[in-house]
């Protein structure tokens, strides 16, 4: 067996690809396509990854709070919780999906800029560890809720540190124009702070920042962190106040092309407790309990999508379309921003990459496409793709378009492949239509 793409697949004798020793035709076989699979290891080296990293810079005031928006159902968060990694949730229904999983909630924290009323009762409810608040209105609301209720809620708010995260570069934008956070340099997240303090039944706890997602470079990490820092002490100083918690949030990129170089996220977080260590002994005060939200970077390159090719089309002096029994509603990305994508024939892995093929969805979209000019296996009808690194912002964005049921996804631990969220049926399709 030789390793292929990462150290968790590889290719059997047979030329099949394998995830975790797992003959992924098999899977395909046993369970239909499409199908993700993920791989439950690559997911816990991940977590303990991110959490050494985390420990060597910070000690052990640190936590490491998975996305969930990444990859959102069940099986997630006993992994989570059994690797000590805490997670966050950015509407009712990712929290609602922790909660049913039995994580708990004071492990949790929730994010959105538009939280609903009910949003934050049920927040509030079953005792959510913070809210990261990112709105004025959001503090009365918040306010309102705990005051009727008789119980306090410990809060930290969204901060816009002013370095925006491209794919590949920073911009450093001094007026950030995002519907997230709070600016510093125009006061703003000064003006929220002293807001949040007037509510006695909120409790404020700290700040948080995420630059953006899929970064590579080291240097917005450490800018950001920087610039966090720093806010922080000011606040408390102008403020007299204590705080105690700093999330700094997620945007670890990952490989997902064979050319990309992400970088390790040691190197990502080793770099922002530099210039925390330097930061803190400079302003004379200790670092706070640092937070990271990984999220594309803990389940992304744990999973890969398998296919059935269904046709292929040559046209003449154009693209050869290799067209497969999923696409824009398994995986929307290529349709929402060209995101790119490596595949190989499941069945032929060992076989040479000998033709520039574009990987077609089965909507009536032209923009349904899963992977544009990919050389690879020449794909005949019948065959098994096998796309990579699709374990996050995957089935997480899956929808219903064209009535296509949701794929399955597969678990594949200690060497066998389960079914954690079902297929589903055409009755599921047809369960909310009241008429
Ligand atoms: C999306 C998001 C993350 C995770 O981003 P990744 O790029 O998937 O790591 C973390 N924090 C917040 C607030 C987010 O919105």
């Amino acid at each position: 067996m030789k390793h292929y793409y990462s150290d968790h697949f590889t290719i059997g004798e047979n030329g099949h690809i394998c995830m975790d020793g797992v003959d992924l035709v098999t899977v395909a076989q046993d369970f239909g396509t499409p199908a993700y699979v993920m791989s439950e290891s690559q997911i816990r080296e991940n977590c303990r990854a991110f959490t050494e990293a985390m420990k060597r810079n910070f000690g052990e005031r640190y936590k490491v709070a998975y996305a969930s928006k990444a990859l959102c159902a069940k099986f997630m968060y006993p992994i989570l919780a059994s690797e000590g990694v805490h997670a966050d949730v950015v509407s009712g229904g990712e929290l609602y999906t922790a909660l049913q999983a039995g994580f708990n909630p004071k492990h949790l924290h929730f994010h959105g800029n538009n939280k609903t009323y009910k949003e934050l009762v049920m927040a509030v409810d079953c005792g959510i560890g913070s809210v990261i608040i990112d709105a004025f209105e959001e503090v009365d609301l918040l306010e309102t809720i705990c005051a009727s209720k008789g119980v306090h809620q410990r809060v930290l708010f969204r901060v816009k540190p002013g370095v925006h995260a491209d794919t590949h570069e920073f911009i450093s934008t001094g007026q950030n124009d995002s519907k997230f956070g709070f600016g510093i340099e125009d006061g703003e997240a000064m003006r929220l702070a002293k807001y949040i303090l007037q509510h006695e039944h909120l409790d404020f706890a700290g700040i948080h920042c995420h630059i953006g997602s899929q970064v590579f470079s080291v240097d917005g990490f450490a800018r950001a962190a920087k610039i966090m820092f720093d806010f922080f002490c000011k606040m408390e100083q102008e403020l007299n106040i204590t705080m105690d918690e700093m999330i700094i949030g997620g945007g670890f990129g990952i490989r997902y092309m064979p050319e990309d170089e992400p970088g390790t996220f040691g190197e990502k977080l080793d770099a922002m407790g530099k210039v925390m260590r330097e930061e803190s002994a400079r302003l004379g005060r200790e670092i706070p309990e640092i937070v990271i939200e990984p999220g594309r970077s803990m389940v992304g390159a744990a999973g890969c999508t398998l296919y059935t090719v269904g046709s292929v089309r040559d046209i003449k002096d154009a693209r050869s379309y290799v067209s497969v029994d999923g696409g824009l509603p398994d995986n929307p990305r290529f349709a929402l921003y060209q995101a790119k994508y490596d595949a190989v024939v499941a069945n032929r892995a060992d076989a040479p990459r000998d033709k520039l093929q574009t990987i077609a969805g089965r909507c009536c979209e032209s923009g349904d496409l899963v992977a544009r000019d990919l050389t690879f296996q020449t794909a005949k009808a019948g065959d098994i793709l096998c796309v990579f690194a699709t374990g996050a912002y995957n089935y997480s964005m899956a929808s219903n378009y064209n009535r296509v049921p949701r794929a399955p996804i597969v678990l594949i631990s200690d060497g066998k492949a389960r079914e954690v969220v079902r297929r589903e049926t055409y009755e599921d399709l047809v369960r909310n239509d009241l008429i």
